[in-house]
């Protein structure tokens, strides 16, 4: 499996930590060298205007002595960490303090020139190449009557400035370093809450790709992926619940297909080599036809659900009159009544209701409830269809007082090919589709059919239909 969204999300980590570097090595120790130079420059300036408007002028005009001035800058020298000079403007060193005072000894910057200074208040450089090392340098000149007499300027190490910059760089690049490990707690969380759950939604999915839905995936949060899991879980189990009906069903098919087919053959076989005698070939001949019949049923009652299935909604809704349906479906069933000496009793409420159904789906369904009824109905009973209006619905009962349904069946009544013991002994041309095709048509009416049954007492199978709007007008 390739594992491209773990190495997409490394690689989003990895460039974030290159260019946050590559930005911060370019700029971060620009910005720092020239705040420091600033800061120092900027201090060291007022300085050196402070000692030019009162020691260094005061010492042009002799108000106090070369040795009284060099005894107040040796303790700021030691303070501010740099050499401090007065120049004459010639270049000529008045005062140095970092060298003792010696008169006879002259000290000139050579290629001292004022105006190479201007237009900044300080200098980066060796000061005319006075220095073997780099110096930052400020000037700062000393004024009386309007004239320039000398100039008080301060030299400090460049190279201190720049370790500060180093130290502080360092301390920054720490910082970043710090950070990014930090960072990769997102790594562990991504890692954590999105990676590993995918990878097993993934694994999951391979395996119900190979047919394998009974495998177990098991949501492990709440989140969006859990409920990812959850829903594709589900998804599974219900192709593997559909697949298990689907093969049950192919069971049952083939097996009421079998049933007549063997029994037909055997009969034929029996004729034809004489075991059944020709007297009796009538008698057989029957029963190889019914059990054709059954063979017809049986065929059409599962045309019939796959059409239901997939035409689903498809259905000729009209407004008609329920209680002329009820009747006649009734009387169709006069003869298999009167052989069994069952009295059909219909009470419907009004001269005529008006529904609005398929007529020809309701009359079937009518067909089954009152066939079964019949069926499995003992002689000389009763069955009653009785029709109530309830909020815009009608209910439609069929009941019977026959051999009822055990407690733990009634949930099955309604699937394909269920047919309960008892009535396996009873009725052997019952296919066992009826009740499943009777809900099917229900269901793509979006109307409910539901039994209520005693076993050994009887049976009442009620469904509702929707009045039609047209009853208000009458
Ligand atoms: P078919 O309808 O194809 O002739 P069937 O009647 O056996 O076959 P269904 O109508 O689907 O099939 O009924 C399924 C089973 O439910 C029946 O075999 C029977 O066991 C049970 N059943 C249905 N209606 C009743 C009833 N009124 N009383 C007792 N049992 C019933
Ligand atoms: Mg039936």
């Amino acid at each position: 499996m390739k594992r491209t969204i773990y190495l997409k999300f490394l690689l989003g980590y990895a460039i974030f930590g290159i260019f946050s570097y590559v930005l911060i090595a370019t700029y971060v120790p620009d910005m720092l060298t020239r705040y420091f130079v600033h800061e120092e420059s900027s201090s060291l300036y007022q300085e050196a205007v402070l000692i030019a408007d009162t020691y260094a002028s005061k010492l042009y005009t002799s108000e106090i002595s070369l040795e009284t001035v060099k005894e107040q800058l040796n303790a700021l020298t030691v303070f501010l960490d740099a050499d401090i000079w007065i120049l004459n403007p010639s270049g000529r060193m008045v005062l140095d303090s970092a060298h003792p005072v010696d008169i006879e000894e002259v000290q000139i910057v050579e290629g001292f020139d004022p105006a190479g200074v201007a237009g900044s208040y300080y200098v980066i450089g060796n000061f005319f190449d006075y220095f073997d090392t780099t110096k930052l340098t400020v000037m700062a000149p000393i004024m009386s009557n309007y004239q320039i007499n000398g100039y008080v300027v301060i030299h400090s190490d460049y190279s201190s400035i720049l370790d500060s910059c180093y130290s502080l760089q360092g301390a920054i690049y720490l910082c970043f370093g710090i950070l990014f490990l930090l960072s990769l707690i997102i790594l562990i969380f991504f890692t954590g809450f999105v990676y590993i759950p995918l990878r097993k939604i993934t694994k999951a999915t391979e395996q119900y790709a190979t047919g394998n839905y009974h495998y177990e995936l098991q949501p492990d949060s709440s989140d969006e992926i859990g409920y990812l899991a959850s829903i594709l879980s589900y998804m599974a189990s219900e192709i593997a619940r559909s697949e298990d009906d689907q093969k049950k069903f192919v069971a049952n098919v083939s097996h009421d297909f079998r049933s007549p087919l063997t029994s037909i053959r055997g009969y034929l076989e029996a004729m034809l080599d004489g075991t059944i005698p020709p007297e009796l070939h009538e008698k057989y001949l029957r029963i190889v036809l019914n059990e054709t019949e059954r063979l017809t049923k049986l065929t059409n009652g599962l045309l019939q659900l796959n059409n239901l299935n997939t035409k689903g909604l498809l259905l000729d809704k009209t407004h008609f009159g329920i209680n002329k349906v009820i009747r006649d479906t009734a009387a169709s069933f006069e003869g298999t009544c009167q052989k069994k000496n069952i009295k059909l009793q219909l009470l419907l409420t009004g001269d005529e209701m008006l529904v609005h159904a398929d007529m020809g789906k309701i009359q079937q369904v009518l067909y089954n409830l009152l066939d079964n009824a019949i069926k499995f109905s003992h002689m000389d009973s009763n069955i009653k269809i009785e029709t109530t209006e309830k909020k815009n619905k009608l209910h439609i009962s069929v009941k019977d007082y026959g051999i009822g349904i055990p407690k733990d069946e009634i949930k099955l009544v309604w699937d394909r090919f269920y047919k309960s013991d008892a009535s396996r002994g009873k009725d052997k041309k019952g296919t066992g589709l009826g009740l499943a095709i009777t809900k099917e048509i229900m269901q793509s009416h979006g109307e409910n059919i539901n039994v209520i049954s005693t076993q050994g007492a009887g049976s009442e199978f009620i469904f509702t239909l929707p009045i039609s709007e047209k009853m208000e007008e009458m």
